[in-house]
C-alpha cells in the first residue's frame, strides 16, 4: 500500500498545474528580472510582476506590498527586524520558531520582548494584547493559525487594536493562507508572512507584505533587489509557482476547507467514541480545516508512529522536527507533558479522502490496543 499523507501543515505537494505554469521560466524565460536593459531581463521582469499582481490580488493588496523571499521563515526575520534597542516586541509563545529565535536574538540586543500565553486552547486574545501594550511597543506579532492545533487567532480584532494604539501588526500567515480567507487590509495587517510550500506550490518561495508606509529593515542586504527589502536575485519560476498556487486556491479553498473539516469532524467523533484515554487539544470549531491533535493516554507517538508506518503524519513531540522533548505548544495550552508525548498531528489535504480518514481510524484503534497491551504485559 502507497503511504497516506497526512503532513499538509508541514508541506503540500506542489499542484501539477503550478509546475506546469513555472515550467517556461527555469530554461525559455530564464533572464535575470533585474536586467532591464535587455529583453530577455524584461520578459523575466514582466512575469515577476505579472507574479505580484496576482499575489497581491488573492490577498487584497496591492502589487507594490508583496516582497518575494526565500519562505516565511526569511519573512517573518526580515519583518522583525526593524525592532532596536529600547523598542518594545508583542509576540506569542506559540509562534513559529522563525519569529521566536529571531526575537530571542532581540532580546540579547535591549529589545524587551513579551511572550503572550495562549488560554487552553491556544487563543492570543486581543484582550492580553492590549493589557501588553505600553508606550514603546513598537510591533505586535501573532500567527494568523498555528500549525500544531489549528487555532485561528481573532487577528482582525488584533489588527483594529494596534491601529487604534498606533502600534505595528505583523502576523505569520503561512498556515493560514490558501485555507481559510485573509484579507489583510480589512483586518488591519501592516505585515504578513507567507510560504508557497503550504499552498500546493514550490518550496524556496515566500513573501512578505508591507502595508505601503510602514518602514522595513532589510534582513539580507545586497543587491537591492525587492525595493532594497530582500537582495538576491528573485527566484522568478518560484514566484511565478506561488502566483500560480494562490489563483488556483481562490477557486478550491472555499469548497475544499468544507470537505476537510467534515471529514476532520467525522475523524474525530470516531476517535474519541470508539477509542479510550483520547483527548482533543486545541479548539473545536475557530480551527483549520484539516487539522486535528490528539493525546492518547499510555502511548507514546513515536511508538505509535511506527505501527502506523502506512501514513505520514506528525507527533507532538517535537523529534521528528529535530528538537527533542514535548510540543512547546501543547506545552503552552496546559497538556501534561506525558500527554503531549503522546499526541499526533494529523493534516488533511486536497488528495485526502474520507476513505483515507476511515482506514486510519480504524488502523489507529488497532494499533493503540496492541501498544497498551504490551506495555500493560
Ligand atoms: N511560519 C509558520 C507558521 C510555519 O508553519 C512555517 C513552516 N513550517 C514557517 C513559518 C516557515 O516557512 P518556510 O518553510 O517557508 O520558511
Amino acid at each position: 500500500m502507497d503511504p497516506i499523507y497526512f503532513d499538509h501543515h508541514a508541506t503540500t505537494p506542489c499542484d501539477a498545474r503550478v509546475v506546469e505554469a513555472m515550467l517556461p521560466y527555469f530554461s525559455e524565460v530564464f533572464g535575470n528580472p533585474a536586467s532591464l536593459t535587455h529583453p530577455h531581463g524584461r520578459r523575466a521582469a514582466n512575469a515577476l510582476e505579472d507574479a505580484r499582481i496576482a499575489v497581491a490580488r488573492f490577498f487584497g493588496a496591492q502589487p507594490a506590498e508583496i516582497y518575494f523571499t526565500a519562505g516565511a521563515t526569511e519573512s517573518n526575520n526580515t519583518a522583525l527586524a526593524m525592532l532596536g534597542e529600547g523598542e518594545h516586541l508583542i509576540t506569542s509563545a506559540i509562534e513559529h520558531s522563525s519569529i521566536l529565535a529571531p526575537a530571542e536574538q532581540l532580546a540579547k540586543r535591549g529589545v524587551a520582548v513579551t511572550l503572550l500565553r495562549p488560554d487552553g486552547e491556544g487563543f492570543i486574545t486581543s484582550e492580553s494584547v492590549a493589557r501588553a501594550i505600553r508606550p514603546e511597543t513598537r510591533l505586535v506579532s501573532i500567527e494568523a493559525a498555528n500549525g500544531e492545533i489549528g487555532t485561528i487567532q481573532p487577528f482582525t480584532e488584533i489588527g483594529a487594536l494596534c491601529r487604534e494604539r498606533g502600534v505595528l501588526f505583523h502576523s505569520d500567515i503561512t498556515q493560514a493562507a490558501g485555507k481559510i480567507a485573509v484579507g489583510l487590509h480589512n483586518a488591519s495587517i501592516d505585515l504578513a508572512s507567507f510560504s508557497g510550500h503550504k499552498v500546493y506550490g514550490p518550496k524556496g518561495i515566500g513573501g512578505l507584505f508591507i502595508r505601503r508606509g510602514v518602514r522595513v529593515e532589510p534582513f539580507i542586504r545586497g543587491g537591492g533587489q525587492e525595493k532594497k527589502i530582500r537582495s538576491g536575485t528573485v527566484n522568478v519560476p518560484g514566484a511565478v509557482g506561488i502566483a500560480a498556487a494562490l489563483m488556483i486556491r481562490a477557486d478550491e479553498m472555499q469548497p475544499e476547507a468544507e470537505r476537510l473539516a467534515s471529514i476532520r469532524d467525522e475523524m474525530r467523533e470516531r476517535i474519541v467514541s470508539e477509542i479510550t484515554g483520547v483527548s482533543v487539544n486545541g479548539p473545536r470549531a475557530v480551527r483549520l480545516p484539516g487539522n486535528l491533535n490528539v493525546s492518547f493516554e499510555k502511548i507514546e507517538a513515536e511508538a505509535l508512529m511506527l505501527a502506523m508506518r502506512h501514513f505520514s503524519l506528525s507527533s507532538g513531540s517535537a523529534c521528528s522536527s529535530g528538537e527533542r522533548g514535548p510540543s512547546r505548544v501543547l506545552l503552552a495550552i496546559g497538556v501534561s507533558e506525558a500527554m503531549a508525548m503522546g499526541s499526533i498531528r494529523i493534516g488533511l489535504g486536497k488528495a485526502n479522502t474520507a476513505e483515507h480518514a476511515a482506514r486510519f481510524v480504524d488502523d489507529l484503534k488497532r494499533a493503540i490496543a496492541r501498544i497498551r497491551e504490551i506495555s500493560a504485559a
